[in-house]
């Protein structure tokens, strides 16, 4: 669904506000790569030795015991081999696959639900459902654990079939391994299709929704996990009114340690880049007769996750089948479904989790910009004349051909639909146009920032050398690294903070940040983040600092060398990889 611009959350995973914005930022104004090197190849400033054999007994219970919180450690590297799938799989997936795949098929998640929507009762006789989930190139343990939360957390009499739609991936363990473990594990109730050549996910879920036979069509990503009671609470809207599209509250899976955290409740906008957005619920909406577990009209929606009446898809034009791989879809269908008699709602009580990632691993097989292919014939199609609020802010795609659009135009005609101007003024009355200089409202303007509480602070002291942590210049260079040096007490640039985020601040400035692409590379002073990951630290056992994000230990990397440089190592005992935060 998202993208590097992601179109879903990509709010943090603590629930605090600082996260929230910090990832908000992320996906409001991400257009590329954050400023890290981008192929993760294997490569590393020493050589990688075995660990001891008790370090795996360590982890052990934590992955048995499915009941209990996932370890900080889940993703700590013990061999060469863990090192490997980590690499290889942020490279091809842009997430852990190294934790993804110690998950295993189904673990249990926090119930983020209000605790209201416990208490909600819905009709036995609901609509019976096709989910349908197109993945390309996915990885194997993400796209079984989609599968397996829809098999485990959906009552079987209303899943009518799990509908997989493979893309045309290239990934051998998605070819005869995925068709044996469906047949000899899924028996019955998921079928998988394949396309014979590449289509994108907007013709990939049109491909699954024509061998759909439910009455409603769930459309899913290919690394999701559903939570309790997550489709009842869709289906019954679209029961009592066929043409109402609900979306679940998508919750946020860390692409870094997928760790499972709950999203605020807001709902979906754009800008005038056409870039989906979310905004702040208007307290009206709020204030329904059923609370805050009442059903949210949503102006647009993110992208992937959503049902809808199967019949009713069909009639209101299934999706521009002349848009390609990514993007803009999310927008059309939105404006289609307000235009022309149908409504969108986000229901707060329905949740499902979603691995938000930073990129997307995969281009177009052609390599053009689908996103503005796509965008534009949606503005030509549904914009009217504010489609030139976007070709303003893209003078580059005046002359740009965008395919046929008759049949999309004669489509808006026989649904006689609504024009956009309506839909602005009816729906979306808070997007900034030239006639009302709206300015939108900034989101959580009233949560301000609360700062992670510090849970220690002093300087921290590496046991095999005596030596302290500083900055190797001084402590406010963002981008800089650190190194050992004679400790000393007086020195405000050696003071430490660990905070219960995880995060080790120095003299209150930066964060002690390593690469999640380039785990090579020593760690950084950066500015801090506040979503976990790459700024997570752990102080695990016998004092080490174990970081979250890359599976390794802080370390000195020469402890009897003179200039006390450190890295970070694949986790020991030794005095080298222990730290020690003395006041
Ligand atoms: N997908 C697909 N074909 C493509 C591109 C994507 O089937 O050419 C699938 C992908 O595997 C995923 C879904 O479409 O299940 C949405 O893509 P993605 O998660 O990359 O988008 P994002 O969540 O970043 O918007
Ligand atoms: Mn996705």
């Amino acid at each position: 669904m998202a993208s590097v611009t992601l179109r879903y959350f990509c709010y943090g995973c603590l629930v605090t506000s600082v996260t929230w914005s910090v990832l908000l930022f992320l996906y409001f104004s991400l257009g590329a790569e954050p400023g890290r090197g981008r192929t993760p190849l294997r490569h590393r400033s020493q050589p990688i030795t075995k660990g001891p054999a008790n370090q795996r007994a360590e982890l052990r219970p934590l992955l048995a015991n499915e009941g209990l919180e996932q370890s900080p450690e889940m993703g700590m590297i013990f061999n060469e081999a863990d090192q490997e799938v980590r690499d290889s799989g942020y490279h091809r997936h842009a997430f852990n696959v190294l934790i993804s795949t110690r998950l295993g098929n189904h673990r249990e998640l926090p119930d983020t639900r209000d605790s209201k929507c416990r208490d909600k009762v819905y009709f036995l006789a609901l609509p019976s459902a096709s989910v349908v989930i197109c993945f390309f190139n996915e990885a194997f343990s993400a796209l079984l654990r989609t599968v397996h939360s829809v098999l485990g957390r959906t009552p079987a009499y209303l899943l009518h079939e799990i509908i997989l739609v493979d893309d045309h991936s290239e990934l051998e363990e998605l070819k005869d391994n995925l068709d044996r473990y469906v047949k000899e594990e899924l028996q019955g109730k998921v079928k998988l299709v394949r396309n014979q050549k590449r289509e994108g996910l907007i013709r990939g879920r049109m491909i699954g929704a024509s061998h759909a036979t439910g009455e409603v069509l769930v459309f899913l990503d290919s690394h999701c996990e559903v939570n309790q009671a997550w489709l009842q609470p869709l289906l019954a809207p679209i029961q009592k009114d066929r043409r109402t599209v609900v979306c679940p509250v998508i919750d946020i899976i860390s692409a870094d340690t997928l760790s499972y955290s709950p999203s605020p409740i807001v709902r979906g906008g754009f800008n005038w880049g056409l870039h989906f957005k979310w905004d702040p619920v208007p307290p009206a909406e709020l204030n329904g007769p059923e609370g805050v577990t009442g059903p949210i009209r949503s102006p647009t929606m993110a992208g992937g996750l959503f049902a809808m009446n199967r019949k009713y898809f069909n009639e209101l034009g299934q999706y521009d089948a002349g848009m390609d791989i990514w993007g803009g879809e999310n927008l059309e269908i939105s404006f289609r479904i307000w235009m022309c008699g149908g409504q969108l709602l986000i229901i707060p009580c329905s949740r499902v989790g979603h691995i938000f990632r930073k990129r997307r691993p995969y281009g177009s097989p052609g390599g053009q910009d689908t996103m503005a292919h796509n965008s534009l014939r949606l503005a030509h199609v549904w914009m009217d004349e504010y489609k030139e609020q976007y070709l303003s802010l893209r003078p580059d795609l005046h002359d740009r051909s965008y395919g046929d659009i008759g049949e999309r135009v004669a489509l808006r005609k026989r649904l006689q639909c609504h024009t956009f101007r309506w839909y602005l003024d009816t729906v979306y009355p808070e997007m900034q146009t030239p006639a009302n200089g709206n300015k939108q409202q900034p989101l959580f303007v009233n949560k301000g920032l609360r700062r992670p509480k510090v849970l220690q602070r002093g300087r921290l002291r590496n046991l095999a050398t005596g030596r302290c942590l500083v900055a190797q210049g001084r402590a406010s260079q963002k981008g800089g690294v650190v190194v050992l040096r004679p400790c000393d007490p007086r020195d405000p640039e050696q003071d430490w903070a660990y905070d219960e985020e995880g995060q080790l601040v120095l003299a209150g400035l930066l964060c002690l940040d390593v690469s999640e692409v380039r785990t090579f590379d020593p760690p950084r002073l950066m500015k801090c983040h506040g979503s976990g990951g790459s700024q997570q630290w752990s102080q695990g056992k016998s004092n080490r600092l174990y970081q979250v994000s890359v599976g390794q230990c802080l370390s000195v990397a020469q402890p009897t060398g003179p200039k006390g440089y450190v890295s970070m190592a694949i986790c020991d005992a030794s005095p080298a990889q222990q730290w020690q935060l003395e006041g």
